[in-house]
């Protein structure tokens, strides 16, 4: 008899599978060779026959030319950092695919010249802010506090309160942010409380700008005070405040989240925010602010290094025009329908009860916010297959049990979750 590991098939004839012919089209030759030399690195070590090694390469195709594995996010954590920020909206998706090609970003296409680049997503978020005099776009929040601290306060001083100064998450801070451009945190007041006239105080010719930092991810509580934004706006210095969550206006259920429209109302000369935290959008920063000031951010030289990307603009036109993200969708569900369909999924599940729990914002904001919410509850051994599992589910862990959180998961991702469940069960 022959040692079957001699019967391994070569690559060239594996190659020439028609379905592995086939995936190299889409994944390259690169990856379906390391998925071909795994199988039959199985077949050698005894685990798999031989006759079955085309197989077991065709089977561990990854679905696309991307290491990234599409998660259903079960965790229960609106905006999950972790697993992405904000997952984009059905026409957000569409909109990258249109734009993915050459596309008119920067181009008139009646009169064959230069254009404004991206001036739907721009005027869209003018339309969506109406008390802002002019809008730009960069790369994230952080890119957004960059470009205000190089424009506005270049050798001069930032004032802070102490009870701001926070780290925005992975140990970057936003005050060792701020001083990477060369400006200076001028810090007042105490951690738990801070005054007009401490601020007052601290204001002076080297003042570059007040800034004013919303508490996204921590509250303070008990005997605490600050200034609200339209006692700051008297102050004889620009006021910018970082609102974080990317609320355009006002939201009924996060009464304590503050919003682009009404801080410039009140008097803010420039409003930062994030788009993929409660704006539902890609990631990018929102400046809101006078026209002239967004003029000379948009002239700073180092605006060119912060720009967005044309898949970036399209997406975030598409979320302002668009119907409601996910996002949205999960702040807005009414907890009877999340519990309609936990009863259901679990009567389709072995091991599976359905059960009441709660939701949270996360890292969008609103920390104090708990949103009421349903999911289907399973031994906790089912946590590390799902998470590995096709598609991945990341369910949250809670008293023993692994908790599927429906208000974070898509009615339309019912069936996958269902199938993703039986799968670790058998
Ligand atoms: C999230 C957040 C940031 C950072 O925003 P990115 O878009 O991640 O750069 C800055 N400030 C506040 C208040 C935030 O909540």
């Amino acid at each position: 008899m022959t040692d079957p590991r001699r019967r391994v098939p070569r690559t060239d004839t594996l190659l020439a599978d028609p379905r592995l012919a086939a995936a190299e089209q889409v994944l390259g030759r690169a990856l379906v060779r390391s998925v071909i030399a795994e199988a039959q690195q199985k077949a050698r070590a005894g685990e798999i026959p031989p006759e079955q090694v085309a197989d077991a390469a065709v089977a561990a195709l990854p679905t696309g030319a991307t290491s990234l594995r599409p998660v259903i996010n079960a965790t229960g954590v609106v905006v999950h950092t972790n697993l992405g920020r904000a997952p984009l909206s059905r026409a957000a998706i569409d909109a990258v695919v249109t734009a993915s090609g050459a596309t008119d970003v920067e181009f008139d296409l009646e009169t064959g010249r230069r254009a404004r680049r991206g001036r739907g997503a721009l005027a869209a978020l003018a339309r969506a802010v109406p008390t802002a005099g002019g809008v730009h776009v960069v790369n994230n929040n952080a890119a957004a506090l960059l470009l205000a601290a190089m424009t506005l306060a270049p050798g001069k001083e930032m004032i802070v309160s102490r009870g701001e100064l926070i780290e925005i998450g992975d140990g970057f801070r936003l005050p060792a942010l701020m001083e990477s451009t060369g400006s200076r945190i001028r810090e007042v007041g105490t951690t738990n409380r801070t005054h007009l006239r401490d601020y007052a105080d601290a204001v002076g010719p080297d003042t570059g700008f007040v800034l004013k930092v919303h508490p996204s991810n921590y509250s303070v509580s008990g005997f605490t005070s600050s200034v609200p934004v339209r006692e700051l706006a008297a102050l004889d210095a620009p006021l910018v405040v970082d609102i974080g969550s990317g609320l355009l206006t006002p939201h009924p259920l996060l009464p304590d989240e503050p919003d682009a429209t009404t801080m410039l109302r009140d008097g803010a000369d420039l409003v930062t925010a994030s788009g993929d935290k409660l704006l539902g959008g890609p990631q990018a920063g929102l400046l809101f602010g006078t026209e002239d000031l967004i003029e000379r951010l948009r002239r700073h030289p180092a605006a060119r290094a912060l720009r967005v990307d044309k898949l970036t603009l399209a997406a975030l036109e598409a979320t302002l025009t668009g119907p409601p993200p996910p996002v949205a969708q999960a702040l807005s569900v009414d907890v009877e329908s999340l519990r309609v369909r936990a009863g259901r999924l679990a009567s389709l599940l072995p091991d599976a009860k359905a059960v009441d729990c709660t939701a949270a914002v996360g890292g969008g904001g609103a920390p104090d916010v708990e949103l009421p919410s349903a999911a289907v509850s399973l031994p906790e051994a089912y946590a590390a297959p799902l998470r590995v599992g096709n598609p991945s589910v990341v369910g949250r862990l809670e008293n023993g049990r692994c908790l599927l959180d429906l208000r974070t998961v898509a009615p339309e991702d019912d069936g996958k979750l269902v199938e993703a469940v039986r799968a670790c069960s058998s």
